[in-house]
């Protein structure tokens, strides 16, 4: 069993004395608790009272290494800041050492990883369970070329499930809090495998653990990643940055860090014959300002607005020029990348997305239940596979969906698709290039985005009032 053990390899000088003052002796639980969470996750030599030996230095490099690595101040004391760290529940893998890979840096490989769950919590209905896993490996799916296929029973490189206090490894649970769950890296048997506390109370929100963050976290170590000292990382061995859902974000160096293992996911496939939607550029990161940028989708959403391109997304707010760019994953872990088109119905406060022969309704980042959806049960024939672009007139509540050189029109009063539909959009936009990738609705006039072009149409006027670039949106 010499699993984790190529974890706790870091040796730390010894210099000069340096103790500990004011070793009063009601900081003695203070002190314990000190002496636990180094020896547990700092590699302090175990069972060696260290602030009670006169050499307290190497006492004092913990608590500093602690403090570098978790963001503290950096004072080699156990001031309250670090205290109040040492209360809070985190993952229970160590901090040792610098790297976002474990120091012998193994991974998977193969890029086909099987996943089990094991056994289910009794805090949570089952399929609850299964989606925050799925959720959670999507996380990590968007982002590299690996994938992920559940297996029901047998040995699955990831085997998952939920335990208490002692479990079969070296690594015992601690009840409520503290340590919530550890991973082991890559590799056979037990490697890969994660383990949850059961002792915990796990839940679906952030009134409990958020299992699926937590499993998230875990799901990082089970493909290779060691714990981040960014505050902002996914792989930050505390759980407290992230206990709102809707804070949620796949870091960049997250990303960075998975990537330097596994690459980034190859060029979309599934719709090879779309290229200008399709084709990633070089780096598998689009530029806002290359001229040749072409978007996805582009929908409104509570006043900003969304411009979509692969697997990410610009978010442009009125207060804000500079457009931030994410990953979709980081917002809504549950959609898929490379979208077909989106738009808003502000009365509903739901954004429609849309991809292949589905669709989804979000409201601001929770994706809503009961979908996806066939767009069939919009009153689509058969024959249409996918749409190319939509929006939706907030003001005549009519929504517009454009397949190829057609359009149709839906009415929202009535939910339904209205008749006479579908119509030519040359007939009834006249100067619009047909195959249409997005459009925006704005200052009383329909953007039409079609490959790096943008058409400004008068729906008073029928006519194109502008040509501008697709990325003007952008400030570019
Ligand atoms: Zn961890
Ligand atoms: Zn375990």
């Amino acid at each position: 069993m010499m699993h984790l053990a190529f974890l706790v390899l870091l040796c730390l000088p010894v210099c000069s004395a340096c103790p500990l003052s004011g070793a009063a002796k009601e900081e003695d639980s203070n002190r314990d608790l000190a002496q636990q969470y180094l020896e547990k996750y700092y590699n302090l030599e175990k069972d060696v009272k260290q602030f009670r030996r006169k050499d307290g230095n190497l006492i004092v490099k913990k608590i500093q290494e602690m403090q570098k690595f978790l963001g503290l101040e950096v004072t080699g004391k156990l001031d309250t800041d670090t205290l109040e760290v040492m209360r809070k529940p985190r993952c229970g893998v160590p901090d040792v050492g610098h790297f976002s890979t474990f120091p012998s840096m193994p991974k998977w490989r193969k890029t086909y990883l099987t996943y089990r769950i094991v056994n289910y919590t009794p805090d949570l209905p089952r399929d609850a369970v299964d989606s925050a896993i799925e959720k959670a490996l999507r996380v990590w799916e968007e982002v590299t070329p690996l994938t992920f296929s559940r297996l029901y029973e047998g040995e699955a490189d990831i085997m998952i499930s939920f335990a208490f206090k002692e479990h079969g490894d070296f690594y015992s649970f601690d009840g409520p809090g503290h340590s919530l769950a550890h991973a082991y890296p890559p590799g056979p048997g037990l490697y890969g495998d994660i383990h949850f506390d059961d002792d915990e109370k796990w839940t679906e929100d952030a009134s409990g653990t958020n299992l699926f963050l937590v499993a998230a976290h875990e799901l990082g170590h089970s493909l290779g990643l060691f714990h981040s000292a960014n505050t902002e990382a996914l792989m930050y061995p505390l759980y407290n940055s992230f206990t709102e859902l809707s804070r949620f974000r796949l870091s960049q160096d997250d990303v960075n860090g998975i990537q330097s293992l596994y690459g980034p996911p190859p060029a979309s496939t599934e719709e090879p014959l779309v290229p200008t939607k399709s084709v990633p550029s070089g780096s598998g990161t689009p530029a806002k300002c290359d001229p040749a940028l072409s978007f996805d989708a582009i929908s409104t959403l509570r006043g900003e607005h969304l411009f979509f391109k692969d697997r990410y997304f610009w978010r442009r707010s009125h207060w804000n020029p500079e457009a931030e760019f994410h990953l979709i994953s980081a917002f809504w872990p549950s959609l898929p990348s490379y979208l077909d088109a989106a738009y808003e119905v502000n009365s509903r406060d739901t954004v429609f997305i849309f991809k292949g022969n589905e669709f989804w309704a979000i409201r601001g980042n929770e994706v809503q239940a009961g979908y996806p959806r066939g767009i069939h049960t919009l009153g689509f024939p058969p024959t249409i596979r996918k749409i190319d672009a939509a929006v939706s007139d907030k003001e005549k509540k009519k929504t517009y969906f454009f397949v190829e050189d057609k359009y149709w029109r839906f009415d929202e009063n009535s939910q339904s698709m209205e008749q006479g539909f579908p119509r030519l959009i040359a007939d009834d936009f006249p100067g619009v290039e047909p195959k249409v990738d997005a459009v925006l609705q704005a200052f009383g006039f329909f953007y039409f985005f079609s490959g790096s072009s943008q058409f400004e149409f008068d729906p008073n006027a029928r006519m194109v009032t502008h040509i501008l670039k697709s990325n003007s949106w952008l400030h570019c």
